[in-house]
């Protein structure tokens, strides 16, 4: 699966951090996920449950949010929220267009509270 994989590189980043802090455990981890990361954010939960047992996380909140994704139309240059690869752009109905936004997965924040 391919979220366990992502999950598990998630909680690496994650305990390679807290270490560095000198942190034991981790209360809050927030991610940003792009609408078209691929990543389907359910499973990135599930995975995640499974991945943090037994590490720095076990109890931790983890927030994800959601960036929409933006794209750029090549005739016009016009910017607009996309959901799929095909959506032709709104203003001149062009097909081409570049996802300038909504690719990324990113840890946003990783808070510890005391040490
Ligand atoms: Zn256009």
């Amino acid at each position: 699966m391919h979220e366990l994989s992502i999950a598990q590189s998630i909680v690496e980043i994650v305990e390679e951090e807290a270490k560095k802090q000198n942190a034991t455990s981790v209360n809050k981890l927030i991610l940003e996920i792009g609408t078209m990361s691929g990543i389907v954010v359910e499973a990135l939960e599930f995975a995640m449950e499974e991945v943090i047992k037994n590490t720095c996380l076990s109890n931790a909140k983890i927030d994800i949010e959601e960036i929409k994704a933006i794209a750029v139309c090549e005739m016009c240059q016009t910017e607009f929220e996309t959901f799929d690869l095909y959506s032709p752009c709104p203003k001149c109905n062009h097909l081409y267009s570049n996802i300038i936004k909504g690719k990324e997965l990113r840890i946003k924040s990783i808070v510890i509270f005391g040490k």
